[in-house]
């Protein structure tokens, strides 16, 4: 699907979003990335919302990443007697590993390991913020809480600790079923929830085996600390606003956003910009200004994605949503403002060939008319690149590889066509201006910028440069083999 926007969109699935029909018009509207979110939804709900993506990528002849989220060690207390129980201001609170229905003085958190890193001071947060308890005296196998704000808390709601490294595992038994499980099924992008370490990562790199590319999910304190480390080892990341704004300050959040955003860029590796993006859309068929402002701070500040939780997932209008974030897109792209900023936050970081060639494209697109930028490439590795300079023409990203293909479908800019394994200059020349000419990004007269590597076929060798003209005949008349 030829897009007019450069940032992408990614669309959670859910309830409201499982039939094709709804999927091919999420697709349609603008969705390049479905998420499939494995804390809800069983396996067998997966393998059908998996399978009804891919029938749509053949339909369409399009190409659509599917990104799997894993739940990860996400806290919960367990269950209550009367389902729920109202906690006032000033009350006492236990918290202890007896399984025992809870009641108004008490209630099991099941995982023992965090009662031996809680100390008198630390705040537990309950039901997304919504109460908060204070920890006044704590064991092994207990914490006595003072409540400091109320609410209801019912059956198996979750906990936030912000104030520590949890000695949790990265992956829970559940999450390492469901790696398996996605990984098998056939996912591009792995999406890691409560990652607090750079050894989380790796430890999911390993399971995964280059099955799927790994995304971390910044949402603890922890994270936004050790980012740089963890950045080191992902292949792209996710500013998970909704824990993060729970378990720091929420006016913490957008510094973050927009820190994090920018690093990313800089490391040429995709960043997401996640939740309450269009919030009320969940029950109404318009957002709020506030949240157009925010999609578009998103995409100013040099976003590769913006993503739709509930509101793709469970709300009333999904393909709403989406079509609200397409138009805010290309109103903000649009802008001549946009070009400036992101001109601006252009990182000099030269450091290969590769570096310089994808340099040289953008400054020749910049000075001419030249109407894409095709680049051949195996790992996508060149592609992402290319996005970095957030050129002011369409990125084509031709790959043998399926997968790397579809990879990319998450960068900005980026649009992926699966090419044949090719092994001379000019029919890769020849190639690359068909294909923009058939998705409609230049016609016969114009003129294209190509960049591959020689030999063919071996990764990392971006080593040339052609400025070519669309005509065929043009081509074969001029180019060496
Ligand atoms: P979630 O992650 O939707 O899986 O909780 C995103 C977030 O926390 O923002
Ligand atoms: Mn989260």
């Amino acid at each position: 699907m030829r897009r007019m926007r450069n940032v992408k969109i990614v669309a959670t699935l859910g309830p409201a979003s499982s039939t094709y029909e709804v999927i091919r018009e999420l697709h349609e509207a603008g969705a390049d990335v479905f998420r499939l979110n494995m804390s809800h939804g069983t396996h067998e709900d997966i393998a059908a919302r998996h399978a009804i993506i891919r029938q749509v990528e053949r339909d369409l002849d399009s190409t659509i990443a599917i990104l799997a989220d894993l739940q990860g060690p996400k806290l919960r207390v367990g269950t209550f007697a009367n389902g729920s129980e109202e906690l006032e201001e000033g009350a006492s609170f236990r918290l202890d590993t007896d399984d025992a229905p809870g009641d108004a003085n008490r209630v099991q958190l099941p995982h023992p390991e965090i009662f031996q890193v809680l100390e008198p001071g630390a705040s537990l947060l309950v039901n997304d913020g919504k109460i908060r308890l204070k920890v006044e005296q704590c064991g092994a196998d207990f914490a006595d809480c003072t409540v400091t704000v109320g609410g209801t808390i019912s059956n198996r709601k979750g906990v936030n600790v912000p104030d520590v490294v949890l000695p949790v595992a990265a992956l829970s038994d559940k999450d390492r079923k469901d790696l398996e499980f996605v990984c098998e099924l056939g996912v591009d992008w792995l999406a890691l929830s409560f990652v607090q370490r750079a050894e989380d990562v790796t430890e999911a790199r390993d399971l995964a085996r280059g099955r799927a590319a790994i995304l971390s999910k910044i949402e603890k304190p922890a994270a936004v600390k050790a980012f740089n480390s963890i950045l080191e080892v992902s292949d792209g990341i996710m500013v998970a606003r909704g824990d993060l704004g729970v378990e720091l300050p929420v006016q913490n959040v957008p510094p973050i956003q927009k820190r994090l955003t920018r690093i990313c860029r800089a490391a040429a590796k995709p960043v997401i910009v996640a939740t309450q993006m269009l919030e009320s859309m969940i029950e109404s068929p318009m957002p709020t200004r506030a949240e157009v402002s925010d999609v578009a701070t998103a995409i100013y500040e040099g976003s590769d994605a913006i993503m739709l939780s509930a509101e793709s997932a469970a709300g009333q209008y999904p393909i709403e949503a989406v079509t609200t974030m397409d138009n805010v897109a290309r109103e903000v792209e649009n802008d001549p403002n946009y070009r400036q900023i992101i001109n601006a936050q252009r990182g000099a970081v030269r450091e290969s060939v590769a570096d310089a060639i994808v340099a040289a494209a953008r400054e020749i697109t910049e000075t001419t008319d030249i109407k894409a930028i095709c680049c051949y490439t195996q790992t996508g590795t060149t592609a992402l690149l290319i996005a970095r300079e957030r050129p002011p023409v369409p990125i084509l990203a031709l790959s043998s590889q399926q997968v790397t293909a579809r990879r990319l479908a998450l960068s900005w800019g980026t649009n992926c066509v699966v090419t044949a394994e090719l092994d001379r200059f000019k029919s890769a020349v020849v190639n690359a201006a068909r294909a923009a000419r058939k998705l409609g990004y230049a016609g016969p007269e114009d003129q294209i910028v190509v960049t591959a590597g020689v030999p063919f076929n071996t990764t990392g060798t971006t080593n040339i440069l052609r400025v070519a003209p669309c005509d065929e005949r043009l081509i074969f008349n001029t180019d060496p083999e």
